[in-house]
Formats: structure tokens, C-alpha cells, sequence
């Protein structure tokens, strides 16, 4: 292959070339500050309304309700910051997890976070939740929070996500959802979900990284953040990334006009992925909901195969793909969404991510099948003349 395999997309994807289209007066002659009276900032005001307008009608949100952040991270960190007590899957991403860790330590974060369970096919424990919510509501809790993510950047699962807003409005407590990886990739409509909180970045969807969103349902503001001017009508403050901005808005109209297509022929690419792989090599196991799943998304293990050698292997055969998740990277503990979902720490470090995407072809799958297999073999027979030694 004289290309390389781009099979990461959940870590981040490739600029679309219309989106880079579209950024580019705004790193050039239109480099106004959007709050400048003159017409070159008015320009880059209407540029920004613009996108806030195409971002909001992929979700079916209105302009008014997206505030732009710098990616999700920021927006996971700014939508927890004033929570006393919240209630969050165990498999958040670490913007989430991580959000209570102060510098007072872990005693503060025990009384803060109540963690839930995973099922073993990555779905939140519903009646865990439930149970979680009734009791801060009894216990009249401070500013509680209720946040479980959309879909696992891992594993793909996507969450029952309706029915845990409707126990948060039930208990009238805010619910939160992380949907990087599902915004612009499965159809998400705010109001259908009653979503009261979502954070998104732009770098999942085709569009430029440093740049994200957080939702807020009207009558919802955001708890106060970053202070200074007044853009973000306030709530945010800083000068506004015009060009990501542009660029998330042609990203995000980009998704609305293509995912009708693109899931149906992205499953059926996944599921080609995935058989093929369970035909030709033995022992592989598929983690998440084999149906509940991401579009792009096949988490596998490899029983017995060292993960992070598997993608070294992968790798000088110009295929990327990545153990864990991206974020987690560099750092040899086995994932704790795996963990999480029952896998042991050695199946976990025996388990690799391959997130398909707008350009992957049957012709990528195949010979990444064909690596694999022989990777898989080739570590199999090298582990077993190690253990014989
Ligand atoms: N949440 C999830 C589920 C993610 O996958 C990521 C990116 N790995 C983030 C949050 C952080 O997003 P960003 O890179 O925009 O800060």
C-alpha cells in the first residue's frame, strides 16, 4: 500500500478540502476581530453567526444555544465546573473523570462523584443511575449534575440517552452529554432527547482541532467560566477563533448533508471489517454492543498479543490504529472502559481500536486484514517460543 491506512478516526480525522476552503480568507484578508465595528470585524461577526447557525441545525438546537469553547475538553471542564455533586458513568472520558480532581485531592472528589456501572456491553447501569438520582434529589444535594456520555470513544456504545434525560428531568436535575464522538457521525436532536447540556469538537467531524462547542438548553446558561470581554454573550471570554470557528460550521453542515449516506455504507464497511477478521484469525473478541454501536467503530482483542507491538507491526505497514484510546496513549495501564466492561487488565493490553472513516475503502480493509492476521500469527508464534525458553 503506497498510502498510509487511516484507521484513527476517533482520535481525529483529516480537514475536509471544504472546509479548509472556507477557512482560509479567515487566516488571510479577513482576519478581523469579530467585535470590531468596521466592516472587515462585521464580516467576521456575520462569518461566526454564520457557523453558530449550521452547527445549531445539526442538532436541531437554536444559534442562541451554542456557545463555541475551544474543543470538548474545555466544554466537558467548563459544564462540570460549578457541580457539587455529580453523577457520571465510570467510562467518561478523562475531561470528565478527571473534571473533580483538585488540588485538595481525592477526598473531595470521593464526596462529589458518584460513579456508575457498565454493563458488560458498555451501557450505563440504568437502575444504578436511577437510584444515584433519587438520592441526591433526597439528600437535596448542591448544584447536582448528572453527566453520561453519548457515545464511548473506546468501545463505540452509544448510550440510552433519552432515558436518562427523562430521569433527570423527572428528578429535576441538569443532565450533561459528552457527544464528541456521535455529534456529526449519528443524528442527535436536542429536543427529541431533551438534552439539557452536549459538548462536540470539531476535530471528530472533519473539521479543525482547537475548536469545540458546549450546549445549552434555552433558559439553561452555562455556570459563569472564563472572564473578561463579552463575547459568548458573556459567558465566555476571549477573542473568538474565527477561522474554527468557519471551519466547525462548514464541518457541521457538511455532516448533516452526508450522514444519511455515509452510516449505512460506514456499517456495512465495519461489519466487513470485523467478520473478516473473526474468519481469518482465531481468538478475537469484539468489545461494546455488537448493535449499539458507532458507525466506524470495531474494538477488538487479540487474545495472547501484546497490543502495543501489535500497532508497531501495524504501523511499519502504514496502518494506523491505536490501543485504548488515543487520549490514554504512551501510558501502559490497561484501559479503564475496558476494565470497566469486565475485561481483564490482560485482555485489556491485548486489545487494539480501529476507527473507520470517510475515506476508508474495502481495498484499506482487506489489506488490513491481511496484516493483521499475519502480525497476529507471527506474535502468537514469538509469545509461544518465549514461554517455552
Ligand atoms: N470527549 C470524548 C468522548 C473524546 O473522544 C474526546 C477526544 N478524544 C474529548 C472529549 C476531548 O475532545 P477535544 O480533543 O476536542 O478536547
Amino acid at each position: 500500500m503506497d498510502q498510509i491506512v487511516y484507521l484513527d478516526n476517533a482520535a481525529t480525522t483529516k480537514i475536509d478540502p471544504e472546509v479548509l476552503y472556507a477557512m482560509m480568507p479567515y487566516l488571510r484578508e479577513e482576519y478581523g476581530n469579530a467585535s470590531a465595528s468596521y466592516a472587515l470585524g462585521r464580516r467576521a461577526r456575520e462569518a461566526v453567526d454564520k457557523a453558530r447557525e449550521q452547527v445549531a441545525s445539526l442538532i436541531n438546537a437554536s444559534p442562541e444555544e451554542i456557545f463555541f469553547t475551544s474543543g470538548a475538553t474545555e466544554a466537558n471542564n467548563w459544564v462540570t465546573s460549578k457541580a457539587h455533586k455529580c453523577i457520571m458513568s465510570e467510562i467518561e472520558h478523562p475531561s470528565i473523570l478527571r473534571a473533580f480532581d483538585t488540588p485538595i485531592g481525592k477526598k473531595q472528589k470521593k464526596d462529589m462523584v458518584i460513579p456508575i456501572w457498565t454493563l458488560m456491553n458498555g451501557t450505563v447501569d440504568i437502575g444504578f443511575l436511577e437510584d444515584a438520582a433519587n438520592q441526591i434529589k433526597k439528600e437535596k444535594a448542591y448544584r447536582p449534575l448528572i453527566t453520561v456520555m453519548y457515545a464511548n470513544n473506546e468501545i463505540g456504545t452509544i448510550q440510552p440517552i433519552k432515558r436518562i434525560s427523562e430521569i433527570a428531568w423527572d428528578l429535576e436535575i441538569p443532565f450533561h452529554t459528552d457527544a464528541t464522538q456521535a455529534f456529526g457521525h449519528i443524528p442527535i436532536d436536542v429536543d427529541v432527547l431533551d438534552i439539557c447540556y452536549m459538548s462536540a469538537s470539531a476535530h471528530k467531524i472533519y473539521g479543525p482541532k482547537g475548536i469545540g462547542m458546549l450546549y445549552c438548553r434555552d433558559g439553561y446558561p452555562p455556570p459563569s467560566f472564563m472572564r473578561g470581554g463579552h463575547q459568548e454573550r458573556g459567558f465566555r471570554a476571549g477573542t473568538e477563533n474565527v477561522a474554527g470557528i468557519v471551519g466547525f460550521g462548514k464541518a457541521a453542515e457538511l455532516s448533516k448533508e452526508r450522514m444519511d449516506g455515509e452510516i449505512p455504507a460506514l456499517c456495512e464497511l465495519r461489519d466487513y471489517f470485523i467478520t473478516a477478521v473473526m474468519d481469518e484469525i482465531r481468538d478475537v473478541r469484539l468489545n461494546g454492543d455488537p448493535i449499539r454501536r458507532l458507525p466506524n467503530n470495531a474494538n477488538l482483542t487479540f487474545r495472547g498479543v501484546d497490543a502495543e507491538t501489535l500497532l508497531l507491526l501495524l504501523d511499519e505497514a502504514g496502518i494506523c490504529a491505536s490501543a485504548g484510546s488515543a487520549c490514554t496513549t504512551g501510558e501502559r495501564k490497561p484501559s479503564h472502559v475496558l476494565k470497566a466492561i469486565g475485561l481483564t487488565d490482560e485482555q485489556a493490553l491485548s486489545t487494539a481500536r480501529f476507527t473507520l472513516g470517510r475515506e476508508t475503502t474495502y481495498k484499506h480493509i482487506d489489506y488490513t486484514v491481511d496484516v493483521l492476521k499475519k502480525s497476529v500469527e507471527y506474535l502468537r508464534e514469538v509469545g509461544k517460543n518465549v514461554n517455552r525458553e
